[in-house]
């Protein structure tokens, strides 16, 4: 048997039994966290004790993979994508993305907040949107070069 409970997307508490249980404390806990840093997509089981703190790790590609991993436990953080409204332009909808990854609890609060707000054309691709958004030290960026229609 495998999960018993999915904690978010990437995050699953496995069954010890999955493992060498014979260092196991009954308060530490496996979780499987798919890494997301590369196209290989390892799936990373790691240990952790009853302070979340990581005793043992299984499956890491590279050490990168660690490195996700710890700050999944800490802080787990996106890049935001999304569409925004335009308006003077045959092109509906200009992608934005944050330049570097938010906290992930940011996310739906942000794509709700953005929700209503309509750009005006022309947009140059790589175009500072906001600065700081959502209190971050992020950047909103415009992804895509939106013409101004003619008409
Ligand atoms: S652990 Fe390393 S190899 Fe595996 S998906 Fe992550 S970055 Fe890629």
């Amino acid at each position: 048997m495998e999960t018993t409970k999915t904690l978010k997307a990437s995050i699953k508490i496995i069954n010890n039994n999955d493992h060498d249980t014979s260092s196991n404390q009954n308060d530490q806990n496996w979780l499987r966290f798919i890494c997301i840093v590369c196209p290989k997509s390892c799936e990373i089981d790691i240990q952790v004790d009853k302070n979340h703190h990581m005793t043992d790790i299984k499956g890491a590609g590279c050490k990168r993979g660690k490195e996700y991993v710890q700050k999944e436990l800490v802080s787990p953080s996106r890049v935001f994508t999304s569409l925004i409204k335009v308006k003077n332009s045959s092109v509906r909808m200009c992608p934005v993305r944050t330049d570097i990854p938010i906290a992930k609890d940011l996310l739906i609060p942000l794509a709700k907040s953005l929700a209503n707000v309509e750009l005006s054309a022309p947009i140059q691709q790589g175009t500072i949107l906001v600065e700081n958004i959502g209190g971050t030290t992020a950047k909103l960026i415009a992804t895509r070069e939106i013409k101004k229609s003619d008409k």
